[in-house]
């Protein structure tokens, strides 16, 4: 992944490639925000400056200071995941598949997924990739263990080697108990990189060994101006799939009556997404969220294409509903939503808040 390439976030990426090219990177560290601020993509970004063998800076007056080349073996090897000194890290479910999951079991399937939606990722995309049905993922002992050989191991490259930690939230305090050691003492030319969303539920333990870089919401940072409406959604929906059509009539159905907000026909509304699995709620929010960003990249980034529901009308007048005012709140309710859905809280209440909030946030535009 290239600086370039990432929405947004120009003024960390300058903060980062500046402390790199001094030396001072800290051998244990933690990239802290919302993966839709692209908070993986930073790290994977991160990591491919700090390896890159030919490096490249820009004048002055250059949105990026500087960034990856792109071309180098190390970073074709990164971009592709294939680096054998970038080792990746992450949550593992049990499924009917894979009995024993540790990182191994899954790692391939874990990159796939990665490439696929360009590290624009969130952990419940993660668990429906991976075929857990309402499932919670968790590092391992056998995780860590391999962790531990492999950091005590001389690099494949005879250069950096990198441990990306993907979601530490999901780190029990057991397993944790093994990596602190690790975490604690720098190894000569190793770098252990959490990634991860809410300090809060991350063990104290982990968090305070770790130098902590917290990742903007894409909207402070400005957008870049080069980026096209298309690319600000990251992860595409496969438009064709019968679910996709159904989430569009959802979405017009909902964002209408939200306006209105007639509490009968809303409640109907509720009823019958409360009906889905939650599998289907999940991806529906996601198709919102998705939505949601198209929306701002239109009214606050200038860029074309903004809504793609097929109600011409509709798709011509939703998105100056979503302004640098609202869209954080929008975002975030509708993330938290996300989150309530996959701890299996009550669906029908889950979305009657969530309608409330949107049609507060809509009208305070
Ligand atoms: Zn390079």
């Amino acid at each position: 992944m290239r600086f370039k390439d990432i929405v947004g976030q120009r003024v960390l990426i300058n903060q980062l490639t500046e402390v790199i090219d001094a030396g001072r990177v800290s051998h244990a560290q933690l990239m802290l925000g919302k993966m839709g601020y692209g908070t993986l993509a930073l790290a994977m970004g991160y990591v491919q400056y700090l390896m890159c063998e030919n490096r490249q800076h820009y004048g002055e007056g250059s949105e990026l200071r500087a960034d990856s080349c792109g071309e180098c073996p190390s970073c074709k090897k990164i971009a592709s995941l294939m680096h054998p000194d970038v080792h990746l890290y992450f949550p593992s479910i049990s499924t009917t598949r894979v009995e024993k999951p540790c990182c191994a079991e899954y790692r391939e399937d874990f990159v796939k997924f990665l490439l696929e939606n360009n590290m624009y990722v969130n952990l419940n995309e993660w668990y429906a990739y991976a075929g857990a049905e309402n499932k919670q993922g968790e590092y391992r002992a056998v995780d860590a263990m391999e962790l531990i050989e492999e950091v005590a191991r001389k690099s494949y490259e005879g250069r950096e080697k990198v441990f990306i930690l993907w979601m530490p939230e999901n780190i029990r305090p057991q397993v944790a108990n093994e990596l602190l050691k690790t975490l604690e003492e720098p190894y000569e030319g190793t770098l252990i990189m959490l990634v991860g969303e809410n300090a809060d539920r991350m063990l104290e333990t982990v968090r305070s060994r770790v130098q902590t870089t917290r990742v903007p919401r894409i909207c402070d940072a400005g957008l870049p101006e080069e980026a096209d409406g298309d690319y600000i959604v990251a992860r595409r929906m496969k438009e064709e799939s019968e679910d996709v059509e159904e989430s569009k009539r959802m979405f017009v159905e909902w964002m209408r009556l939200l306006f209105k907000l007639k509490m009968a026909e809303l409640s109907k509304w509720v009823e019958s997404i409360s009906r889905a699995g939650r599998e289907r709620q999940k991806a529906f929010l996601g198709y919102v969220l998705d939505n949601m960003r198209r929306c701002f990249g239109q009214t606050a980034g200038g860029m074309a294409a903004g809504l793609k529901t097929g109600d011409e009308r509709f798709d011509a007048m939703f998105p100056s509903m979503v302004t640098t005012r609202n869209v954080e709140q929008i975002y975030e309710s509708v993330s938290d939503a996300l989150v309530s859905i996959e701890r299996n809280a009550n669906p029908k209440v889950t979305f009657m808040h969530l309608s409330f909030q949107l049609s507060r946030y809509i009208k305070n535009r």
